[in-house]
């Protein structure tokens, strides 16, 4: 069992749900580097940003919660913080380190086709990510949309991805997070039988009990222009109903408008990258 700091240890209120949870706050980083994406890809941020971020967390005893202490199991631990990464940026592997040395971990998602690409993780990196006692999951093969894909693509990226990070790390992969944030039922439905255990997606919001009885869970991004103060609202959980309202808006969107079509939409708006 993972011995936590003081200051990180789960209250006891947390403790009547259990120590070994899923945290109810789950933030969403991609790759790191020096001058981040700036406008056009605001999901990769300044290494300087994201070490301030986390030196932030530590420095106000944000409770973050271990995902290796974690196991598999879908409770929610209320008001605690996980931090995840989504793709498999080569960046991952300083991150991790940087967060070891507060005591931290993190789960980190990868698209296996990316694996060995510029700018990517290969197979002795995530190794080595895993050594560092991070955790790892599955973020589909080719990293494309998976609401509009047949049952059978479904059944081929969530498998092949699967069999690869399997191959690689010797043990299983039971977390799975959607590209793109998309997904429908029969997702969900495919990746249990395969399975995965426990599945994150890019919706808005804190999880609670029903996202615990799924065992889907919200995640919230985390973007490049934020302040530190803006990024310590979200983890004070501040304005939080007019954040989820205009969450639901844009699902309406996308409801209305299909996954494509929204998708689309979003990146003329906010131009950006993945
Ligand atoms: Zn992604």
């Amino acid at each position: 069992m993972r011995v936590f700091p003081k200051a990180q240890c789960p209250s006891a209120h947390v403790s009547a749900l259990g120590v070994y949870a899923v945290p109810n706050l789950l933030l969403i980083y991609h790759g790191t580097s020096d001058s981040g994406g700036g406008n056009t890809n605001l999901h990769l941020l300044p290494n300087a940003k994201f070490a301030e971020q986390i030196e932030h967390m530590a420095r106000s005893n944000y409770p973050v919660l271990s995902w290796r202490a974690s196991g598999s199991t879908s409770n929610v631990a209320v008001n605690q913080i996980g931090i995840t990464f989504d793709d498999g940026y080569r960046s991952d592997l300083a991150n991790a380190r940087l967060l070891g040395s507060y005591g931290y971990d993190a789960l980190f998602f990868i698209a296996t086709e990316y694996i060995g690409q510029p700018s990517y993780m290969n197979a002795a990196e995530i190794r080595e990510l895993s050594a560092l006692g991070m955790a790892i999951g599955s973020h589909s093969h080719h990293h494309t949309l998976l609401a509009p894909m047949s049952t059978q693509q479904i059944r081929q990226e969530l498998s092949q991805s699967k069999r690869v990070l399997e191959e690689i790390l010797q043990q299983p992969v039971t977390d799975f997070s959607f590209p793109g944030g998309s997904y429908d039922r029969r997702v969900v439905d495919i990746g249990r039988e395969l399975g995965y255990q426990r599945f994150f997606s890019s919706d808005w919001g804190v999880n609670g009990r029903r996202q615990a009885t799924s065992a889907v869970y919200r995640r919230s991004s985390v973007l490049n222009n934020w302040s530190i103060s803006q990024f310590d609202a979200l983890l004070q959980r501040r304005r939080y109903f007019a954040r989820q309202v205009m969450f639901k808006t844009k699902e309406w969107a996308k409801r209305t408008m299909g996954d494509d079509r929204y998708v689309r939409l979003r990146q003329s708006f906010l131009n950006i990258g993945r």
